[in-house]
């Protein structure tokens, strides 16, 4: 379905942009990877679920807090295949604490990665996919989003903020191409147990002295009705289907995929 496309997905040597990537690359996108730690694990994963199409996969290092080195991976983007396609802005982190103590470098990186970098990465990506297929346009931009974008958590400012912030950057991106062929939607998902959210089961089974396995019931309990996580599996068949002909009119939405979480 995407054979001769190239997808950019912002740290996918991880957790839901590895899945997304693994998705895409299934349906024949190339890939150009972005993200810290072991690149070439996750690499051989994207390029195996790809191998039916002959695909091919990159890395570009960049840290997406940097504009300068954002726009130097979109140009290694182009130099690679021509063009960026499909632009999945993941890339993101967390912190957590109460605003009167949230360290200010948290805040800026988590604005800085959450947030800026897919205004960054977005505007550089729009004037290629708005000249693609004869200049009707043809792309697709996904940004991953929370339910932090639709509701907000306690102790959460920064990330509550960005995630919120997209959702409205996601807003005006879709109207700005409404009549063209790039379409640019949200995914919103409820708890992923990804390294991120490892990182918040591990802090929670230490300061309330429980097993993990408690901990996990804890924190699904408390604001997931499905009491499941949602995996990066389910997250790349929605982005595959956002990339899909049946997307073609899919604008502006924020789709949470999160066991019910903004139901309630
Ligand atoms: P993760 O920690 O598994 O992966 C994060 C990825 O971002 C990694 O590839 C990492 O290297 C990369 N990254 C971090 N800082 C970077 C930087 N400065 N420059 C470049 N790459 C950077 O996390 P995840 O859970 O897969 O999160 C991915 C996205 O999904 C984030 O935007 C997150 O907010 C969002 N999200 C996660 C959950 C969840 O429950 N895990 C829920 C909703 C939304």
């Amino acid at each position: 379905m995407l054979k001769g496309k190239t997808a950019l997905v912002t740290g996918s040597t991880s957790g839901i942009g590895l899945g997304i990537a693994k998705a895409l690359a299934a349906v024949g996108a190339n890939i150009v990877m972005n993200g810290f730690g072991n690149v070439e694990g996750p690499r051989a994963e994207i390029a195996a679920a790809g191998a039916a199409h002959g695909i091919q996969v990159v890395h570009h290092g960049a840290d997406m807090s940097k504009p300068a080195e954002i726009a130097d991976m979109m140009a290694y983007a182009a130099s690679e295949f021509g063009q960026v396609d499909i632009l999945v802005n993941n890339a993101g982190i967390q912190h957590v604490a109460r605003i009167e103590n949230f360290p200010i470098d948290k805040w800026d990186a988590i604005i800085a990665i959450n947030l800026s970098s897919a205004f960054h990465a977005t505007r550089l990506a729009l004037p290629g996919m708005q000249k693609a297929n004869g200049g009707m346009g043809w792309g697709r931009i996904i940004n991953i989003a929370s339910v932090h974008g639709l509701v907000g958590s306690a102790e959460k400012s920064a990330y509550v903020a960005a995630k919120h912030g997209i959702v409205g950057l996601t807003k005006v991106t879709a109207l700005e191409n409404a009549k063209s062929g790039v379409t640019c939607n949200a995914i919103c998902p409820g708890w992923v147990l990804t390294p991120l959210v490892q990182k918040q089961l591990d802090d929670r089974a230490k300061a309330n002295n429980v097993s993990m396995q408690v901990a996990t019931a804890q924190l699904l309990g408390e604001k997931e009705p499905s009491v499941q996580f949602t995996t990066p599996e389910e997250l790349g068949a929605l982005a595959v289907f956002f990339c899909s002909p049946a997307g073609n009119n899919v604008r502006g939405v924020a789709w949470n995929m999160d066991g019910g979480w903004v139901a309630q």
